[in-house]
């Protein structure tokens, strides 16, 4: 049985993009595959007044399952307006989506907005599967993010060894071809908690940690130029917080290098054409650092709730960071 996302109480994302890239800010996309993210997202998105976009990964669906996951996000909703929002803007989101006949099952089960991801294929490919997937899902108003240039590292079951950066001469012709609602893009951004490997980064002289190469604003300038106020997202955009990579490694991890995209630089790509920025890998960090810290302090401990509830609490501390500090989008859901 087919449902709308409207009857859930979700949205898609054209309106929250079109705000977002004519005020200068971005809108956090987190992924989530359990119920203390979920917690963490909405409780940090209700008391910020943000809007917020929930994804599901590959790995989310088959970790999780894709029905739990759907209800877990309409939950949200109710959840977001028992905490005093009056008007949540939330969007549940296909994040990697392979192929069209997943894109239309999300479609058909209440998801507002899906990722076709044929980046891997020949850019003619790509246009005509990326076409298919959208002329099916705005049929029901959900909104398409398409993939052009490819990323490197590891997410989930996407992943790649060299990136590809995104041909601003092609773009024009991309989403005139495709209708597509969202383009994202690769301009040195990379999946997972390791995205630069020490050969390709320099040293803070200081701190003796390792400092990524910068994002290339020239391509994205080049890209907002050639399609002005077009939404751009941004994957594999987790900062990877060295204290949480300091905090896993103290009781007992070992995350030697792990490095991510310094905060300044998503700051700077938020007030472009950039209105989506996704964020998994830090979550995945916080949560793991308060697991370890709780544990190693407390090894009396054996009841979940006493080492997830300090982890909910760090996720929700680091959404909270994200939203009022890197991507400026607190106070645009009132
Ligand atoms: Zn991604």
């Amino acid at each position: 049985m087919k449902v709308s996302f409207k009857e859930l109480g979700l949205v898609n994302t054209r309106e929250m993009f079109a705000k977002a890239v004519k005020g200068g800010y971005a809108i956090p996309a987190f992924n989530f595959n359990n119920m203390e993210q979920l917690q963490a997202i909405i409780q940090a998105a209700a008391e910020t007044k943000s809007p917020v976009i929930l994804q599901v990964s590959k790995g989310a669906r088959n970790y999780a399952n894709q029905t739990l996951l759907r209800y877990m996000a309409q939950g949200a909703v109710e959840y977001a307006k028992e905490l005093g929002w009056k008007k949540p803007q939330i969007v549940l989101h296909l994040d990697h989506g392979d192929s069209y006949e997943l894109c239309k099952s999300c479609v058909d089960f209440g998801f507002s907005s899906v990722m076709i991801d044929a980046s891997s294929l020949p850019y003619d490919e790509n246009v005509k599967l990326t076409r298919k997937v959208v002329n099916y899902a705005h049929k029901y108003d959900v909104t398409v993010e398409a993939e052009l240039g490819v990323l490197a590292g590891v997410e989930d079951e996407v992943s790649s060894a060299v990136s590809h950066y995104t041909k601003p001469e092609e773009v024009i012709d991309f989403v005139k071809k495709t209708k597509c609602d969202s383009l994202a893009i690769s301009i040195g951004t990379s999946h997972g908690a390791y995205k630069f490997t020490p050969e390709q980064c320099t040293r803070d002289p200081q701190t003796g940690r390792l400092v990524p190469p910068p994002l290339a604003f020239d391509v994205l300038k080049a890209i907002e130029k050639k399609l002005p106020g077009f939404p751009i997202v941004l994957h594999g955009s987790s900062s990877v917080p060295q204290e949480y990579v300091d905090m896993c490694n103290k009781y007992g991890g070992q995350l030697p290098n792990a490095v991510g995209i310094p905060e300044e630089q998503l700051r700077k790509a938020a007030k472009s054409a950039v209105c989506k920025i996704n964020i998994d890998s830090d979550s995945r960090l916080a949560m793991t650092a308060a697991v370890r810290k709780h544990l190693a302090e407390n090894p009396s401990h054996f009841d979940p709730r006493q080492y997830l509830k300090p982890a909910r609490e760090e996720m929700k501390k680091m959404y909270i960071h994200k939203i009022v500090n890197v991507l400026g989008s607190n106070g645009k859901a009132r």
